[in-house]
């Protein structure tokens, strides 16, 4: 297997530095308790590196470093255009050490090299671009409403902010909460996801190397649940919280934000509806099909994981699938030539395999995968891409978020008929339609309840196009000049000009 050696790695040095510590008020620092615990690589399950273990302690610690930073340290006299030039720095580093952040990612999160190297570090660096422009282009108002006041409004930032981020694209995830909350002038404490903590710490190692005051940026690793992730979304001096991962994790931060009533943004999980109809280019739309769901393995919140098929079309279109999925190349991510790679964890692997068995209770039929493969992939956490046919609206695997290589096909025959079925979901991250009909596509684009539509594409993205949730998907917009809204707050002034 052409899989990179060791030898040749160019995150070698990140790793040996074992175990990883916390960044807090500009140092590099264990854990108050001294606990670390241990990230593995998912296409082996061999250990990659210790990290250390923060919990409410060191969340107290960040919490205060960063509300110090914010109130009283250079960032807060820093100019607009200094800001910006920082973020541009931050993105610069990442540009130069490309190689070594998309192996990082692909060790640490098991996707396939090519789409670490491709996908996951230019969008990160993107982001970071975006939003340095951003920074001087941050504006208040004036609003005439009487000749005896002047009113003027400013945008402030919001203040210390929480962010807790998932394991599925663990840089871009950093990249778009990070260059938002920074490009608007705020301090923040980020907590990675336990699984794949690396590509966020040396991120950090970069922010501090490219000048971003101490305090500025504080990253704490550790567990979510009655530990860090929990002490973060509690804590009575952090003035927002931004989360991305499970809708069940975005309920219990909402709750936990009650007691200062801080501000929350949730971009929350999907069960994307991906619309094929009779009139679509039909090998696009199976292409649109496969990356809809397999790509980075199913761990994608807008997957498109509901395929429906019209009905005329449905034998044609399962047989090009079929062909397609049994053809992806699965393997370890280092590998050059894989396609699919590895789930992220164990636990991940055996949550797809539970839902593939609930598939097939329910009457579904498989028409390819459902199994892990064997041989030399046996000892990673690899599950065959999986297609069901057959899927009723109101299976488990149609409405539930799998986070998975797992596909659920259903058929329909009219338009206000798969509009109806579409929308028979808590979640509304996104959709796609597939037509060369351009009354149906914007029609449907109107019709499906999500943040995002796309028509005869899939999985597109830009830095400056809104990202997030109708309904159970959350709330809030990252991207774009939205996500500038998550992260200021307005003030008006009243002057008595009489
Ligand atoms: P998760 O369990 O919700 O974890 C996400 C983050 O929250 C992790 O950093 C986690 O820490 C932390 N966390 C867990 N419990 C917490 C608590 N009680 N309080 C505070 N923080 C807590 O989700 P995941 O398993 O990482 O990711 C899978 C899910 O995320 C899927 O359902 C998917 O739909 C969703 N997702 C959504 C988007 C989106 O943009 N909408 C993007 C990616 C993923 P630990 O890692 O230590 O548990
Ligand atoms: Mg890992």
């Amino acid at each position: 297997m052409a899989v990179v050696q060791e030898k040749e790695l160019a995150c070698k040095a990140f790793l040996s530095g074992s175990p990883k510590k916390l960044l807090i008020g500009g140092k590099w620092v264990d854990a108050e308790s001294g606990k670390t615990f241990e990230t593995l690589n998912p296409a082996t399950g061999e250990v990659l590196a210790k990290v250390a273990e923060g919990s409410k302690a060191d969340i107290d610690k960040a919490v205060k470093a960063a509300r110090d930073a914010f109130e009283n340290g250079p960032w807060r006299k820093m100019s607009s255009y200094e800001r910006g030039r920082l973020l541009y720095k931050l993105a610069d580093a990442i540009e130069a050490h490309a190689d070594e952040f998309a192996q990082l990612e692909t060790l640490d999160n098991g996707k396939p090299i090519r789409e670490s190297r491709y996908v996951d570090v230019p969008q990160a660096i993107e982001t970071f671009r975006y939003y340095a422009g951003w920074a001087t282009k941050i504006e208040g108002e004036t609003v005439n409403v009487n000749p005896d006041f002047f009113n003027y409004t400013l945008r402030e930032p919001v203040g210390v902010v929480g962010q807790i981020i998932p394991w599925n694209f663990p840089l871009l995830m950093a990249a778009w909460k990070l260059a938002p909350a920074l490009a608007c002038g705020n301090t923040l404490i980020l907590k990675p996801a336990e699984q794949t903590p690396l590509s966020a710490l040396r991120l950090g190692e970069l922010a501090c190397e490219v000048g971003f005051p101490e305090g500025v940026i504080n990253i704490v690793t550790g567990f979510g649940e009655n530990s860090a992730g929990e002490a973060l979304s509690r804590h009575m001096d952090v003035d927002k919280i931004a989360f991305t991962g499970e809708d069940k994790t975005g309920k219990k931060i909402l709750e936990a934000s009650t007691g200062n009533l801080k501000r929350v943004s949730l971009e929350l999980g999907g069960k994307a509806p991906n619309i094929v109809f009779a009139d679509a280019d039909i090998d696009a739309a199976v292409k649109g099909a496969i990356t809809g769901i397999f790509f980075n393995q199913g761990q994608v919140c807008c997957a498109g994981s509901r395929l429906f098929l019209e009905k005329s079309i449905q034998d044609e279109f399962l047989t090009k699938l079929k062909e397609k999925a049994e053809g992806l190349r699965q393997g370890n991510g280092m590998d050059e030539k894989t396609q699919i790679g590895p789930q992220v964890s164990k636990e991940q692997q055996e949550r797809i395999m539970s839902y593939i068995e609930a598939g097939q209770k329910e009457g579904a039929k498989l028409v390819c995968g459902g199994e892990r493969p064997g041989g030399d992939l046996a000892k990673g956490y690899f599950v065959k891409p999986t297609v069901f046919s057959g899927v009723n609206n109101n299976m488990k695997i149609a409405q539930e978020e799998i986070f998975g290589p797992v596909l659920s096909v259903l058929n329909f025959g009219s338009v206000e008929e798969v509009a109806e079925q579409a929308n028979k979901v808590a979640f509304g991250l996104s959709g796609a339609v597939w037509t060369k009909d351009i009354k149906k596509a914007h029609k449907l684009a109107s019709q499906i309840k999500a943040g995002t539509v796309w028509v005869n594409c899939y999985n597109v993205f830009n830095a400056a196009i809104p990202f997030g949730g109708y309904k159970q998907s959350g709330y809030g917009r990252e991207l774009g000049k939205h996500a500038i809204e998550l992260y200021t707050q307005i003030k008006s002034v009243w002057v008595d000009m009489s």
